[in-house]
């Protein structure tokens, strides 16, 4: 997702309280810039962050980090916080791939990726979210028995993800091919800007969960 360039974004967000800037040095002490010891949890790709504010709204007990590269999507996140503020919910304006060096080994409990590009073309393979590639970074931050979660309407990629489980040392706890008709998943679901978008023209939401294998 690509806003056209709002002007002043980058230094809005250069001056939030909102989002932790040199995140590397918090590596390892995000118990104490959330000042708790509860579980931690990250969206990946997480556009204007509808998802992740609903979710730290709904769970007060977990602490939540969002994640995006682009700061004029980033900025709309912002605005989310300045009508409902929450002291459970943090962002970060970086690129995924370096996500190694702002986590430490297990500090993280659970993983969101949803509508992740999909990078159709064969040699960016490595750069899909839910790659072997990345599952391996995720591997590196994620609690022993820690989960990934992911949603989206694009069959090819989620058939690439799905592929890439077993390669990455992964297994599926849970699958959909149509999550919307999921009883049992869908239980206490929150929709993403792009799966209202998605599902309200009739496209089925494919999810999975997946964990290392034990
Ligand atoms: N999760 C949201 C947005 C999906 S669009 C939703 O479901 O509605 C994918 C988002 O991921 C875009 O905003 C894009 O900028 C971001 N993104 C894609 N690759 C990324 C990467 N490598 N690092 C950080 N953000 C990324």
């Amino acid at each position: 997702m690509r806003l056209r360039n709002i002007s002043g974004s980058k230094e809005i967000i250069a001056q939030s309280a909102l989002v932790v800037h040199e995140p590397e040095r918090a590596k390892g002490k995000w118990q104490d810039i959330f000042g708790s010891a509860n579980p931690l949890r990250i969206e990946i790709g997480m556009g204007k962050g509808k998802f992740i504010h609903e979710m730290a709204a709904q769970n007060p007990e977990i602490n939540y980090i969002g994640i995006e590269k682009y700061s004029s999507v980033l900025l709309r996140a912002l605005q989310k916080m300045e009508e409902t503020p929450l002291s459970n919910l943090l962002f970060l304006r970086m690129e995924a791939e370096n996500i190694t060096e702002v986590f430490e080994r297990q500090e993280v409990q659970r993983i969101y990726l949803n509508f992740s590009d999909p990078w159709p073309k064969e040699r960016h393979a490595k750069r899909r979210l839910p790659s072997k590639e990345f599952l391996e970074r995720y591997d590196r931050i994620l609690k022993k028995d820690g989960t990934l979660e992911f949603k989206t309407d694009n069959k090819e990629l989620f058939e690439f993800a799905l592929e890439q489980v077993p390669l990455a040392g992964w297994e599926i706890v849970e699958v959909s091919y149509d999550l919307h008709r999921d009883r049992k998943m869908m239980e206490g679901n929150i929709m993403t800007e792009y799966e209202e978008k998605f599902s309200s023209k009739g496209n089925p939401i494919y999810k999975y969960i997946i964990k290392r294998q034990q």
